[in-house]
């Protein structure tokens, strides 16, 4: 005989399980058993899911992707840009001296640049890949990208914070970033770009900070 089975919420919150049957008399025969209880759980335990899935994905902080989203993102859009032998470009980005705007306006000001930071890097071009990878670092991949675009953006990444201060409770902070970029090369891994981009972003920092280094003229010098 026909039973239906399914779950009801009620205006005063409460929920209850309800049953429906059928009966050959030709009666229905409906239970009902709260579930309230069960249901407060299950939402919970929903919620504490979700936001724990967001935290391995998210910076805190910036709300941009953390490193191993970032990292993870990467290798898979790096193995595509391999498969249509298309070019691809890493840029590594570390504030300038941003222990001083710590030291100087408080760790709390800090962040602030960070997240004001990673705010406008994160407008300046919505398809890319772009992630916190660390303190003060981030990093920003783009596919299907060649040398003088990689360029192009580095240069755009910099004058959009130079030339724009941050405000941070009452002060405007002129932030500056180095940044290093490497370029794929047939079958270059992700560790092998980090590398590169790493060793040119220490030669931005060297050659004066708020600049922009290439590691494939690094090595051609
Ligand atoms: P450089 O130009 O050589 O990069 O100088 P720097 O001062 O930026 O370099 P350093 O690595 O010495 O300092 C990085 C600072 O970033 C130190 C640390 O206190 C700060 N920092 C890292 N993470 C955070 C954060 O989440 N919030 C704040 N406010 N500061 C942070
Ligand atoms: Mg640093
Ligand atoms: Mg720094």
């Amino acid at each position: 005989n026909p039973f239906r089975l399914f779950e009801v919420d009620l205006t005063d919150g409460r929920w209850f399980l309800m049953s429906e049957q059928i009966l050959p008399s030709g009666e229905m025969l409906i239970q009902a058993k709260e579930i309230t209880k069960q249901k407060v759980l299950e939402h919970q335990l929903c919620s504490k899911v979700e936001s724990l899935s967001e935290l391995a994905l998210t910076d805190e902080l910036t709300k941009v992707a953390n490193r191993r989203c970032f990292v993870d993102s990467v290798e898979a859009e790096l193995a595509r840009c391999q498969r249509t032998e298309q070019p691809a470009a890493l840029l590594l980005l570390d504030l300038d001296f941003f222990k001083s705007v710590n030291d100087t306006y408080g760790h709390q000001a800090g962040d602030e640049v960070l997240k004001a930071a990673a705010n406008r890097i994160k407008a300046l071009r919505e398809y890319d890949i772009f992630g916190r990878i660390g303190g003060e670092e981030f990093a920003v991949f783009l596919s299907e990208t060649d040398q003088s675009t990689a360029l192009h953006v580095a240069e755009r990444v910099r004058v959009i914070l130079a030339d724009y201060p941050i405000k941070a409770g009452m002060a405007e902070l002129c932030v500056t970033t180095s940044i290093g970029i490497a370029l794929t090369q047939g079958e270059s891994n992700f560790e092998e770009l980090y590398l590169q981009a790493d060793s040119a972003l220490y030669m931005a920092k060297r050659n004066g900070r708020n600049r922009a280094e290439l590691f494939a003229l690094l090595t051609e010098e």
